[in-house]
């Protein structure tokens, strides 16, 4: 199964439809999870319940958390965590990263492989940044050909077909010992 988790605070199901259960509370409209886990409904009972995750990897402020970039939207981006602190994650959560700065251009692509640190938990998401010289992108391959790219400057560029595109590089990019580069 690989539903989302819930977060806590996170809307399970409308009190019109569904009683709370287990690690469930009601806010006066809205069933809402009080821990981290997958959402189960007894449909004859009417019941929403939370399924706890065994020991949730939520990463605190400051931890560098290393993900696959899921989603781009305007000037932020969406990773999925793979490593926090250089420790294997499993959780599927994801973090935030919105772009800084005069330029506010998202310098990275769907599939990449980012380094973050996270700088808050806010609404229920966690936030992360790329705007320090060992954070951004450690891998990515060619926009066009999928092909192996080498850093030149501010960009990368394709050593198959030439296509050459700007990147926020980690200072460590190239480097693919993820959990080392992750560890504090
Ligand atoms: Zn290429």
């Amino acid at each position: 199964m690989s539903q989302k988790p819930n977060l806590p605070g996170d809307k399970v199901a409308i009190i019109e439809e569904f009683e709370t259960g287990n690690n469930t509370f009601d806010d006066g409209h809205t069933i809402r999870s009080v821990v981290i886990g997958t959402s189960e409904f007894d449909k004859i009972q009417r019941i929403a319940k939370i399924k706890q995750m065994n020991a949730p990897a939520v990463p605190q402020v400051n931890d560098l958390v290393i993900g696959t970039v899921v989603a781009l939207m305007n000037n932020m981006f969406a990773i999925t965590m793979l490593y926090i602190n250089g420790k294997p994650t499993h959780s599927g959560l994801e973090c935030i990263c919105q772009a800084r700065g005069a330029k506010k251009r998202i310098l990275t692509r769907v599939s990449d492989v980012v380094m973050t640190r996270v700088i808050s938990h806010l609404n229920g998401a966690i936030h992360a940044t790329i705007n320090e010289p060992e954070l951004g992108v450690l891998f990515t391959q060619c926009n066009k050909c999928a092909g192996k790219v080498i850093a030149m400057g501010g960009n990368v560029k394709c050593v198959d077909c030439g296509y050459i595109e700007e990147r926020k590089l980690s200072s460590k990019f190239g480097n693919s010992d993820f959990i080392k580069l992750g560890s504090k």
